[in-house]
């Protein structure tokens, strides 16, 4: 990938326009006025809403335990007052590499000399007879997140159950918010593990039995047929087996596809993700991306796309840097973290490939982490309710140091 020119984004009169204004874009933004940019900065969203956080949306938000200014990363005025740009309601259509300009939906052009592509990722929906009704909803954003309340709220009122479609991160945790709320949930999941690519087996197996003792119903290796619809509304989900299962809510959670299309129709080098360097250095010297819209390129030419809060904001601040024409890769352990019922799961590493799973704690009671190794390398560590656990992973795992599972457990 190029190098940046050095001076193009400090001359009088640059303008660094970044799409997408949430976690990847506000970091860059921020971190190119603290880096010393003089440019004008531009931050274009397309949603209403000023930058927010996006976990507690499955989380405390939907359980009602915080409020909505409480999601709000960054008041306009704070940005206002670090001269940057705020635009929401704003999509950008697509990208003139030729003249350098972003053209906007509302038929306006913005010159840039520097652009950071954060565009985030959509929910995926499924091609299922049925899938189309009203109440069958995805959640990406905070509108996403007040259909579901109120669909939830509308479960709570008429007595009907949720029916959550896929046994990821999101997916259980909005289940685990629905029984807080007292509504009856069925989680389908098609593989035969929940979070099978993500958790060992041992973990696994232990977030189902997690959720079945607080009253869930899981189907694991579930076919559906299809939606059961009547007046646009999803009344039943069948399967199969032939069996029918009531919904008054259906939530799909089932992965995301990365906002790439801007970056593959002006041309840019596309990989399921905008393809980057550590730097967040597209194929074009002008253009960085990051976040979950961006696919890095490993030294072993691997591409590897996250989705979590630590990698867009690292990914954002290294993509500033790139554009100030320094170099600041980001090559740090990844981390993540969810919340379900009383439990706090964080992960250190990666651990893809892992042969090798040791546990330290127990899992019938109290905190716990799992040490996965591959080829007798630490890997990564799951941690539950084990915050001192992880944060000692996570400087192992920084430092190259693999204690002997003896050591772990
Ligand atoms: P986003 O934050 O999605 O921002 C991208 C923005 O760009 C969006 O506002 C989008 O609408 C906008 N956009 C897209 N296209 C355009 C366009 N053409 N023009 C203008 N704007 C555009 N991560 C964790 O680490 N821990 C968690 O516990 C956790 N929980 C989560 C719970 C939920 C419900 C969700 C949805 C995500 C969760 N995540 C969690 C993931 C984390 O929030 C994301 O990885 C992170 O927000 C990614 O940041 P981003 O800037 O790449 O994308």
């Amino acid at each position: 990938m190029s190098s940046l020119p050095d001076a193009a984004p400090q001359d009088p009169g640059a303008h660094i326009v970044i799409v997408g204004a949430g976690q990847a874009g506000l970091m860059a933004a921020e971190a190119l006025r603290s880096g010393g940019s003089t440019a004008a900065i531009t931050l274009l969203g397309d949603e209403p809403h000023a930058p927010y956080h996006r976990p507690p949306l499955s989380k405390a938000w939907l359980a009602g335990e915080v409020d909505a200014a409480q999601l709000l990363m960054r008041a306009p005025e704070m940005l206002a007052r670090k001269q940057i740009t705020l635009r929401t309601d704003s999509p950008v259509q697509a990208i003139d590499r030729a003249t350098q300009r972003v053209l906007l939906a509302d038929g306006s052009a913005l010159h840039y000399s520097g652009l950071v592509l954060a565009t985030g990722a959509t929910p995926r929906r499924l091609p299922l007879a049925g899938a189309e009704a009203a109440n069958v909803l995805t959640l990406r954003s905070r509108d996403d997140a007040v259909a579901i309340a109120d669909g939830l709220a509308r479960c709570q009122a008429e007595g009907l159950p949720l029916v959550v479609i896929g046994g990821g991160f999101i997916g259980l945790e909005v289940a685990a918010t629905a029984r807080k709320k007292g509504v009856a949930v069925t989680v389908l999941e098609a593989a035969p593990r929940l979070l099978g690519r993500v958790l060992s087996p041992q973990l696994s197996d232990w977030y189902a039995a997690l959720h079945r003792s607080h009253g869930v119903a899981l189907a694991l290796g579930a076919a559906i047929e299809r939606l059961v619809v009547q007046d646009g509304q999803a009344r039943a989900v069948q399967l199969a087996d032939g069996r029918e299962l009531p919904c008054g809510l259906v939530v799909l959670g089932v992965g995301v596809q990365p906002n790439d299309a801007l970056a593959r129709e002006a041309g840019l080098a596309v990989d399921r993700g905008i393809v980057v360097d550590a730097c967040g250095r597209t194929s074009d010297p002008f253009i960085v991306a990051a976040g979950d819209c961006a696919a890095r390129r490993l030294p072993d030419g691997r591409l590897l796309r996250l989705e979590s809060v630590q990698n867009a904001s690292e990914q954002g601040k290294s993509a500033a840097a790139a554009l100030l024409g320094q170099e600041r890769p980001f090559m740090a352990t990844p981390w993540f973290w969810s919340d379900q019922y009383d439990r706090k799961l964080q992960m250190a590493g990666l651990s893809e490939g892992a042969d090798q799973a040791v546990l330290r704690g127990s899992l019938e009671n109290g905190p716990f982490s799992v040490f996965q190794y591959r080829a007798g390398r630490l890997v990564a560590v799951d941690s539950v309710n084990a915050a001192k656990d992880h944060l000692t992973a996570r400087k192992l795992l920084e430092a190259g140091v693999s204690p002997t599972p003896e050591q772990a457990a």
